[in-house]
């Protein structure tokens, strides 16, 4: 099966962002199988790009999906705040119908605004059951995801080895999966050694919080004494580690996920981006929770340039929201439209108020005024998952009802 975007001005992100005029992108078997101008490909079904802007799509390399039918409940507190009220208020009432529906919603709302890859952090209960819901609402959703198993950091304890096997045994194509460790800034460094052994042992990636606190300063040589430190692990937030421990995680091959909007909001240290370019970390961003913040990565790369001190070109930026974070993620054909990658990507109306007059510089103006009402189309391997401004994949009436349902169950639970 061949699909043609035609005659959009293409930007692709690696190995340095280029901007590419009345451009077409070819497709075939949902992967990129061509980038110029005028191709040719008459069988080909067409999506007519002109006048528009074509991009790869964003990768958000952390977000709680689970906490969807919660948005907004967190944003008037900080950490402890968020704790008190979405993780244990709410967070200890889901029922697996909640995670289902909290993450079909929030898989849509990822792939509405041109988030094509999502790391899915789920720290909702830790059981077997759970996770189900949470997988297969996102397989439907139609998005590409690395979900990440873990227990609450309410429960604590390691990950579960048998219910991490039920849930790999379930998933395939666009699903993968990490081990999400509580890890050692957080839990006792015997339930560390359990999990880096349990992904080691099963070849996955670990993600996992981190940050420095008085009880456990320095977290990240911690790992490296233990002999744990290792390439496919994705730390998150770091905002209050040394410059040694930003280091070692460079040195170590790891990357780390930032979350600048939830990071601020939360009051969980400063900005870290600029000090991740300097120690030579890779580098992804991501939403969080939507309980504190805008669920989309425009507004989020609209963070990274307000709070990274003139460290980030526009360019820069973009890179980071696409190809630096399907990097961070393990991915090495996902974030950029080389020939041979998925066919992950966005076709944004290039005649929108809020874009016009930006056609001197498209990279700046997709950084720093885009918004998810202008993304008309999203692909995902090939896939169409948002046609004409609206997302395809599955009955979006039926997903927000249940949301709906989900959030008053929640709601009056809590307040009981
Ligand atoms: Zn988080």
């Amino acid at each position: 099966m061949r699909m043609l975007v035609r005659g959009g001005l293409v930007i692709d992100t690696a190995p340095t962002v280029v901007v590419r005029p009345e451009t077409d992108v070819l497709i075939e078997d949902g992967r990129i199988a061509a980038v110029g101008p005028g191709l040719v490909a008459d069988d080909a079904e067409v999506i007519d790009a002109r006048g528009r802007i074509v991009l790869p799509g964003f990768v958000d390399t952390h977000r709680h999906v689970w906490q969807t039918a919660l948005r907004g409940i967190g944003a008037d507190g900080d950490l402890g705040y968020y704790f008190d009220r979405v993780m244990q208020a709410h967070g200890t009432r889901y029922r697996a119908e909640d995670v289902a529906a909290s993450n079909l919603v929030g898989a849509l709302e990822c792939l509405d605004g041109g988030i094509t890859t999502v790391q899915d952090y789920s720290h909702v209960q830790g059981s077997a059951e759970f996770a189900e819901a949470a997988v297969d609402a996102l397989d439907r959703s139609g998005i590409r995801a690395v979900f990440g198993f873990g227990p609450s950091p309410l429960a604590g304890g390691a990950v579960d080895p048998d219910g991490l096997r039920r849930i790999l045994g379930r998933v395939s194509g666009r699903i993968g999966v990490a081990v999400a460790s509580i890890g050692p800034a957080y839990a006792p460094f015997e339930i560390v050694e359990a999990d880096w052994a349990l992904a080691a042992e099963l070849g996955m990636p670990v993600v996992t919080h981190i940050d420095s606190s008085e009880v456990t300063p320095a977290p990240i040589a911690g790992l490296r004494d233990a002999g744990l430190l290792r390439p496919d692990t994705l730390y998150v937030h770091c905002n209050n580690l040394s410059e040694a421990e930003l280091k070692l995680i460079a040195e170590s091959g790891a990357s780390v996920s930032a979350t600048p909007a939830v990071e601020s909001r939360l009051e969980m240290g400063g900005p870290i981006t600029a000090r991740l370019k300097a120690a030579g970390v890779g580098v992804g961003l991501g939403i969080d929770t939507v309980t504190s913040g805008a669920g989309d990565m425009f507004s989020v790369m609209q963070q990274v340039l307000a709070l990274g001190h003139r460290s980030f070109t526009a360019a820069e930026v973009l890179q980071l929201a696409t190809v630096g974070g399907a990097r961070a993620l393990g991915f090495t054909d996902v974030g950029s439209l080389a020939v041979g990658n998925q066919a992950d990507l966005i076709v944004l109306r290039g005649t929108d108020l809020n874009l016009a007059g930006g056609w001197q510089d498209p990279v700046a103006t997709v950084v720093t005024s885009g918004h998810p009402g202008n993304v008309e189309t999203v692909l995902v391997g090939g896939t169409p998952v948002k046609r004409v401004g609206q997302v395809v994949s599955t009955s979006l009436p039926a997903a927000l009802d249940a949301l709906t349902e989900s959030a008053a169950y929640l709601t009056a639970r809590a307040a009981s």
